[in-house]
């Protein structure tokens, strides 16, 4: 039984931590940038909704973004345990997500920021505008970005550590020795 959230900055990796973190624990990895991107692709009302924010940068309405949330966190599989990677992102999503957590009478274990410095983090995304070619990966986007998430997700990170839950955990090197961090980091959390 595990709750996790996984925060950090676009082009931190935690997409790609997330999918490992996943395995190891046996829990569902669930990416709201996934899940929007998905939608846009089918064209869903969600999707149609939500692509001239992502387009720009900016976040999708928090009010579609909870709801989306609390709607995949009723789906059995979570009933083990979860791993949200990119929500909560704003103030708003942090109290629906302690909301639906209270009303389901259950507690995060922990948080895990993934740090990287903005070098890097700019030099990872222009390889991925080039490999996957993301709308929301140009130059101009990206800084936008970066500034959404300094001003509006960074700041939740102090939240969380103000309650006990932060687990810091450097982003740069080998993806396997990222995981390994990470896992190592929650181990010594758990017996603290
Ligand atoms: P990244 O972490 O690299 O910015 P994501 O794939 O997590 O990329 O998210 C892509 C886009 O999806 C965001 O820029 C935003 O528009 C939207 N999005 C994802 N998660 C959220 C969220 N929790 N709240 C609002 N918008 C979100």
């Amino acid at each position: 039984m595990m709750k996790l959230l996984l925060i950090g900055p676009p082009g931190a990796g935690k997409g790609t931590q997330a999918s490992k973190l996943s395995e190891v624990f046996g829990i569902p990895a669930i990416s709201t940038g996934d899940i929007f991107r998905e939608n846009v692709k089918n064209q869903t009302p969600l999707g149609i909704e939500a692509k001239s924010y992502m387009d720009s940068g900016e976040y999708v309405p928090d009010e579609l973004t909870n709801k989306l949330v609390r709607d995949r966190l009723q789906n059995p599989d979570c009933v083990n345990g979860f791993l949200l990677d990119g929500y909560p992102r704003t103030a708003d999503q942090v109290q629906e997500l302690d909301s639906i957590l209270t009303e389901t009478k259950s507690k995060l274990d922990a948080v895990v920021q993934l740090t990287a410095d903005t070098d890097e983090v700019v030099r990872r995304l222009a390889k991925r505008a080039i490999d996957q070619g993301r709308s929301d990966d140009t130059e101009d986007v990206l800084r936008n970005r970066l500034h959404v998430y300094e001003e509006q997700t960074a700041p939740l990170i102090s939240v969380y550590e103000s309650r006990g839950l932060l687990v810091k955990v450097d982003g740069l090197g080998e993806i396997a020795d990222v995981t390994r961090r990470i896992t190592e980091a929650l181990d010594s959390k758990n017996k603290n």
